[in-house]
This record gives C-alpha cells, sequence and structure tokens, in this order.
C-alpha cells in the first residue's frame, strides 16, 4: 500500500526501492496498443467532427451536455466526443487516440469494457433488464459490498451518488431528530438542494457560488467550514448544541481536486460527532474501492456511522448505495419509517456490473499495483513539471491521484484556488494532442485502473515532459 500522504507536498519512495510493474491483471486485457505513433498523432490531431457534433448538441441540450462538469468551460475550447472506450483508453469521433485518466469520473477502475463484465451483462440480460421485484444478484452485491466497507452493516441500493447522498442525510436527520448538518467548502454531495453550497468542481468552474432554483429555505441548516480545519468545526458544534445530526465528508477530498485529510482531522471530527452524539458520515462515492477495497475507511482506520458509495459500485451503469449500523439502516422503509424508493433500484444489469467489477478488485495485487502505477505517474509529472521551472504539486492514494499548479501545501479549497489555471488550461490542450485525456478542470482528482499500462504511464510522462517545456 503507498505510504498515506500529508497533504499534497509529498515525500516519494526512492527510486531504488521501486519495482518493476507487474499487472495483475491478466496481461490480454492489461494493455491496448497505441495505433499510431505520438509523431504521427500530432500531425493528424484534428477534431472537427467533435466541434461539429458539439455544436449540434448545443442545440439539443443546455450547454451540449448532460453533467456540467463534461463541458470544458475551465480550460476552454470544445469537448471531445467520445466513440468508444476499452482498457485504459477512448477513441473520439475523429479517430484520435487518448490515455484516459478520467475512467467515467471513476467507474472504470478495472479498465473500460472489460471482457469478463459485458460477457456478464449479456448473460444477465437475457433474463430480462429489469424486474421491479427483489432478484438475487441484489443479495450477491449488497454481501460483498457488507464484507468490504467497515462501517456496512445493512446497505440500501439506489441509482446515483446524489440519491445516495439524498437518502443518508435524510437518515441521518430521522435517527438523530436533529436537522442541522456540517459540510465542508469543495466538498461535494450531487445535487439535492441541501448540498449546494460551496460544492466543489462543477460549481466552482463554473463560477457559480451557488445555484439559482435552490431555495433559502433548503439550505438554512446546512452548515459549512473549510476542510482540514477542526476548530471551525468545533465552533459550529458549541454555537448549535443539540442541533446538529451529523458531519458529511468526502474523508479524501476529489471534488475540488485531490486533497487528502490531516490525520488528525478525521480523528477529532470521530470524536467530536461521538461527544455530541452527531453521525459522521463518509461519502465514499469516490473513493470507495478505490483508496482500497474497503475505500477511505479502510485506508485510514477509522469507521463512520453511516457510508455513501457509488462509482465503482456500479461498474459503469447508474448505482449509488448508503448504508451503515443496522440499529440506523432498519430505519428506512419498509423495515422503519424513513421512506426513501427507486423504481430502477437494484436493477439486475447495475448488480451485475457492480458484482463483477468487486469481484476483480478483490483479487490479491490489486490496489499495490494502483499504487504502483499512480505513485509512479504522479511523480513523473510533478518531477517533469518542477524540471521545467513550474510550481507545482501533487498527490495520490490508491488509484487517486491530483496536482495542481502551485506550490503547496494544499490543505483545502481556499489553497486549491490559489492554482495557476490559466497554466492549467494550457497544460490540458497539450496533453490533448498528445493523447493524454485528463478531466478538463484543475479542480477534480485523476484516476487510474487496473487496464493502465507501465506504457501507458511512460507514454504520459514523456508528453508531460514535452507539454511542461512549451507553456
Ligand atoms: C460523483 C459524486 C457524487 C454524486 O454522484 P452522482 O452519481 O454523479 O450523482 C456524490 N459524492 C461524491 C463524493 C462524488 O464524487
Amino acid at each position: 500500500m503507498a505510504t498515506p500522504i500529508a497533504g499534497v507536498g509529498l515525500s516519494w519512495p526512492s527510486k531504488s526501492s521501486r519495482r518493476p510493474f507487474s499487472n495483475p491483471s491478466r496481461s490480454s486485457r492489461s494493455s491496448v496498443k497505441m495505433a499510431v505513433s505520438v509523431e504521427e498523432k500530432k500531425k493528424n490531431f484534428s477534431i472537427q467532427k467533435s466541434e461539429e457534433a458539439f455544436d449540434a448538441a448545443k442545440e439539443l441540450m443546455p450547454g451540449g451536455v448532460n453533467s456540467p462538469v463534461r463541458a470544458f468551460k475551465s480550460v476552454g475550447g470544445q469537448p471531445i466526443v467520445i466513440d468508444s472506450v476499452k482498457g485504459s483508453h477512448m477513441w473520439d469521433i475523429d479517430g484520435n487516440e487518448y490515455v484516459d485518466y478520467v475512467g467515467s469520473w471513476g467507474p472504470a477502475i478495472i479498465g473500460h469494457a472489460d471482457d469478463e463484465v459485458l460477457a456478464a451483462l449479456a448473460e444477465t440480460m437475457k433474463k430480462g433488464t429489469s424486474f421491479g421485484a427483489p432478484c438475487l444478484l441484489e443479495n450477491v452485491l449488497a454481501e460483498m459490498v457488507i464484507s468490504a466497507v467497515p462501517s456496512i452493516e445493512m446497505v440500501r441500493f439506489v441509482n446515483s451518488g446524489t440519491e445516495a447522498c439524498m437518502g443518508v442525510l435524510r437518515l441521518a436527520r430521522a435517527f438523530t431528530r436533529r436537522e442541522k448538518i456540517i459540510k465542508f467548502e469543495g466538498c461535494y454531495h450531487g445535487h439535492a438542494d441541501p448540498f449546494l453550497v460551496k460544492a466543489g468542481s462543477g460549481v466552482a468552474t463554473l463560477g457559480l457560488p451557488d445555484s439559482p432554483g435552490v431555495p433559502r429555505g433548503a439550505t438554512y441548516n446546512t452548515l459549512t467550514s473549510p476542510f482540514n480545519d477542526i476548530s471551525t468545526v468545533e465552533n459550529l458544534f458549541s454555537t448549535h448544541k443539540g442541533e446538529i445530526a451529523g458531519v458529511i465528508l468526502e474523508p479524501v477530498v476529489g471534488n475540488s481536486g485531490f486533497i487528502p485529510p490531516k490525520p488528525e482531522f478525521l480523528n477529532a471530527l470521530h470524536s467530536i460527532t461521538r461527544e455530541n452524539g452527531a453521525l459522521l458520515i463518509f461519502d465514499e462515492v469516490m473513493t470507495g474501492f478505490r483508496l482500497s477495497y474497503g475505500g477511505a475507511q479502510e485506508y485510514f482506520g477509522m469507521t463512520p456511522d453511516l457510508t455513501t458509495l457509488g462509482k465503482i459500485i456500479g461498474g459503469g451503469l447508474p448505482v449509488g448505495a448508503y448504508g451503515g449500523r443496522r440499529e440506523i439502516m432498519e430505519m428506512v422503509a419498509p423495515a422503519g419509517p424513513m421512506y426513501q424508493a427507486g423504481t430502477l433500484s437494484g436493477n439486475p444489469l447495475a448488480m451485475t456490473a457492480g458484482i463483477q467489477t468487486l469481484k476483480r478488485l478483490k483479487e490479491p495485487g490489486t490496489y499495490e499495483y494502483l499504487s504502483k502505477i499512480t505513485s509512479e505517474l504522479v511523480q513523473g509529472i510533478v518531477d517533469s513539471g518542477k524540471r521545467a521551472g513550474h510550481a507545482i504539486c501533487g498527490g495520490y492514494i490508491g488509484g487517486m491521484f491530483g496536482f495542481f499548479f502551485t506550490e503547496g501545501p494544499v490543505y483545502n479549497f481556499g489553497d486549491a484556488k490559489k492554482c495557476d489555471t490559466a497554466k492549467f488550461a494550457r497544460f490540458y490542450w497539450g496533453m490533448l494532442e498528445e493523447g493524454v485525456y485528463f478531466a478538463p478542470s484543475q479542480f477534480e482528482a485523476g484516476f487510474t485502473s487496473l487496464a493502465h499500462s507501465a506504457d501507458d504511464i511512460q507514454h504520459t510522462i514523456a508528453a508531460a515532459e514535452k507539454v511542461f517545456r512549451k507553456i
């Protein structure tokens, strides 16, 4: 396992302690060779078809996209339109090939369009696409999630991370009979009204401090604090004594760039929630099965009261989940009085993709491999950036990483916002032309997968080396 990093200023293992790459996933599925050389690709780099498709899309859908973070607002230009994905690579409709570090924003941790996942989906599909009644696959995924995630004794499946966070908030309020919630600046918990306060990348990237349409009443009970700042949390608890239902956080922030917690921060949150009869809620929609098989809670050895999951547990299909101690979860209908429902929840196809994905992640060596390649990647990028004279810092845990164009260290969203976003935009387009696809914003984490090969990592570092010299 990678050494946990303190802040974003890191110490790296010495070169000699680094072992050669060995990919635990079978070699046949581990990498897709670049179809053309970098030089050839550069000469041919054209995104004309993407531009035409996006122009059409803008007339059909607001902003041309169905989720704002996909637009290239913060790096300029237009998004590229994807035709297909396989392993660690993506192809756009102009035929350009990219090494992908977005991974569908997290789910693709074993690689895109994995053969075994596709085969299992085809088998399930023969029995139908939706039952609206219990199916055995729900038991299978529920058992896998419960045995993997320390805090989860019972789980409820929903269709997205947003839904999971909506459900968990209602549950925390129902269980404690209190209404106030503390969240952190730059943390994203989906787009439900009460969470759209200081909510990170999507909102930050678009420069919307809050969203119109969210009534004041909906966020009246949402209290906010900077991340890694326990004294503000202490003040909130003393000002609102006996009123706070819970504290929700991304245990490692990914929605304002990659920001790990100071170890004492998580410990302090654990104690202060205990002392005040409030619940500690880890939003592990991104970090679950990403930092380690048991998520951030296993990685840091800290058990929250409630946990939300999403992204990876759906293996690329729409799934979310929330879970926790049995006594709390038994408040959820129909076991208890707290209402929450879903026509397509526990969908057999979504359960199948989740089960197959978790099965692969459970194989020995997977997280060691993710840590290994992610460490090499981030170290390579940060080192070559520094050699070219740029202020840059970065970090990673497991298969999640990030880098900022600032000296650092970055402990919260305020620190992150000091980075040079104009430089990031130049870096971004340079990398795209070199066949590397990162998230189109400085305030997003990046993701590796079991399908990323040593070649992919080396190609990326070489590309970064070149682009850093030009920007
Ligand atoms: C992505 C994400 C969500 C929202 O999930 P959706 O499936 O996009 O609704 C919530 N919390 C965190 C931490 C996330 O990263």
